[in-house]
């Protein structure tokens, strides 16, 4: 019976009406699933996750504008724990408003030194998950956390995914409008891998689009991405919105994107996503980046 629950649970993770047989690979994975989510949950307890940061380049005065805020688990053995692994357990647990509430808190706790200290201009970036934009306590967290740590609303943006969006339109443009209001402003991540939906992005209050990395990775040789990549940023521009390309790896994509007018760009080509203590300097000791 064990192993006939164990073959359900996995038909139905995968959608409706699906047939699975039990295998004893997937008890192991069960059982790994099992194991993380409880080291997930210590750790979030003891708040033991961290941030690190990636710079975000501005591409018309080269200086480095501001950051994206990533969540990074390292476990008591010092081996890591991927965010494409642990978030979505943390979501399908129901622990996904605890992390979000820890990041937010650490983020603005560091943008408020950061900002004091001179070394950023733009707003510190924060993903956001599907299920933090549904929590009905999320807008006034939000509120909290900014109040306590004393930060300016500016100073936030919150990166928030189309599909999130598009699970509940109503809802989510609600909360989008209140989450403006506040001053914090809004990027739409990954854009172009969701639905991507024209007659939505007209409405939704965004300032930002992230051109989602799969697009930039094939300039400038693959004329269809760079057909992708125009569209995209003469849509941004036309709409008002600032436009980042993310996942800039070589020179030739961060020279394609300043030729095509894309206004900021994110990548290992400029900096991979560092600790907080790195920043600082990081920043001061910027050479602008040949491009
Ligand atoms: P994302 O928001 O699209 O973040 C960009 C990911 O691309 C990051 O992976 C970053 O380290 C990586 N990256 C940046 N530049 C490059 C590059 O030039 N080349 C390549 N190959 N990769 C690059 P990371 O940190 O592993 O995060 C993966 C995903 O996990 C994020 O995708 C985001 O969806 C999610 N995530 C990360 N931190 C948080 C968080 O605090 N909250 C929530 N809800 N999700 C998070
Ligand atoms: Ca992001
Ligand atoms: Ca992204």
């Amino acid at each position: 019976m064990r192993h006939a629950d164990v073959a359900m649970y996995k038909a139905k993770d995968e959608g409706k009406n699906k047939v699975t047989f039990f295998s004893s690979e997937l008890v192991e994975a069960v059982e790994k699933r099992q194991r993380l989510l409880s080291e997930l949950r210590g750790a979030l307890e003891a708040e033991e996750l961290t941030v690190v940061y990636q710079p975000k380049m501005c591409l018309r005065t080269n200086m480095i504008a501001s950051c994206e805020a990533l969540v990074r688990w390292t476990k008591a053995d010092g081996t890591t724990v991927s965010p494409a692994e642990f978030i979505p357990l943390a979501e399908d647990f129901g622990l996904i408003n605890l992390l979000g509430y820890q990041v937010l808190k650490t983020v603005c706790k560091q943008a408020r030194q950061w900002y004091d200290a001179g070394v950023l201009s733009g707003p510190i970036a924060v993903n956001l998950s599907p299920r933090q934009l549904k929590e009905p306590n999320f807008l006034q967290q939000l509120v909290d956390v900014i109040n306590e740590a004393g930060v300016d609303p500016t100073w936030i943006e919150l990166e928030i995914t189309e599909n999130a969006v598009m699970e509940d339109v109503d809802r989510a443009l609600k909360v989008m409008h209140k989450i403006n209001e506040l001053g914090v402003s809004i990027a739409m991540d990954d854009f172009g891998t969701g639905y991507s939906s024209l007659s939505y992005i007209r409405d939704f209050p965004i300032r930002t689009l992230k051109i989602d990395t799969t697009f930039v990775s094939d300039l400038p040789s693959c004329s269809r991405a760079v057909a992708i990549a125009k569209t995209v940023l003469s849509l941004g521009h036309g709409l008002d919105l600032q436009v980042v390309a993310e996942g800039v790896e070589t020179q030739e994509e961060a020279k394609m994107l300043k030729e095509m007018d894309c206004d900021f760009a994110q990548g290992y080509y400029f900096a991979k996503p560092m600790p907080e203590k790195d920043v600082t300097d990081f920043v001061r000791e910027w050479k602008a980046a040949e491009i």
